[in-house]
């Protein structure tokens, strides 16, 4: 066994310690709340969220796997992706399937695509990326997460921008613990732990669709995986579409 996969944990990061995680989450009395419910002081509540990054069909997995438990998530999505076009159909069905489940959409604001550098331009954009999402979905978002944070970002800590309810704010800083899987593995502190220990009584986690996978793998590899999944199934779209064409498909033999 590697060091690494002792050292980052890579055994925890399947899919079936992800349900396993959740459950335990139940058993511990966590109350699985939305960034728009009020969360109570005398109650146990968990703010689970999933910053949509590599692959909705991940995504689109985990959210059946929390619906089935009947927990209640909420999916950020970006919209200035260079690993998918949620506006492809493809994409923008699982991201109503999603919907379907019962999850809360958001939107995952990418700060760096317009180089924001004040809070004014900050909530222009957030509300230029708003209503164009909520156009297109018809539907209506309430809250956003920032895709790779830098030092300003970490500063914007109103509770709201643009007309979204802004999930790194100060208010949720202050009342919730927090525990995110970002590339792959427990930075601060492990999610078991945190849901074991009774002094955590309010607690925002932060999930990656491409760092869970079905077999076990480097994070780096679970990330690859997901990039090639999606590149192999859009080559088959090419290879079926030119027969419904009538078009020839002319490769080397
Ligand atoms: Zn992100």
């Amino acid at each position: 066994m590697s060091t690494n996969r002792v050292e980052y944990l890579f055994d925890y990061f399947t899919l079936t310690n992800y349900k396993s995680l959740l459950e335990l989450a139940l058993e511990k009395g966590f109350c699985f709340i939305v960034f728009t419910d009020n969360f109570l002081a005398d109650r146990k509540d968990i703010l689970w969220r999933h910053d949509v990054e590599f692959s909705p069909d991940i995504a689109l997995k985990m959210a059946q796997i929390e619906h089935d438990l009947g927990v209640k998530a909420t999916y950020f999505f970006q919209i200035h992706s260079e690993f998918y076009n949620i506006f492809d159909c493809y994409f923008s069905d699982i991201l109503k399937k999603i919907k379907l489940l019962g999850h809360e959409v958001g939107l995952h604001f990418d700060a760096h695509y317009y180089g924001v550098k004040t809070e004014n331009e900050l909530t222009r954009f957030i509300e230029l990326d708003k209503n164009y999402f909520e156009q297109v979905f018809d539907c209506h978002l309430s809250v956003f997460s920032f895709h790779n944070t830098n030092s300003f970002i970490l500063k914007c800590e109103d509770y709201e921008y643009g007309g979204l309810v802004n999930v790194y704010s100060k208010y949720f800083k202050e009342r919730f613990r927090y525990c995110a899987d970002s590339t792959g593995y427990w930075r601060y502190e492990v999610l078991d732990e945190l849901l074991k220990d009774s002094s955590v009584r309010h607690l925002q986690v932060l999930t990656h669709d491409a760092m869970w996978s079905t077999e076990v793998l480097s994070p780096r590899k679970r990330v690859m995986k997901s990039i090639q999944d999606n590149a192999d199934r859009i080559k088959r779209q090419y290879d079926d579409l030119l027969p419904m064409l009538g078009a020839k498909n002319i490769d080397d033999e």
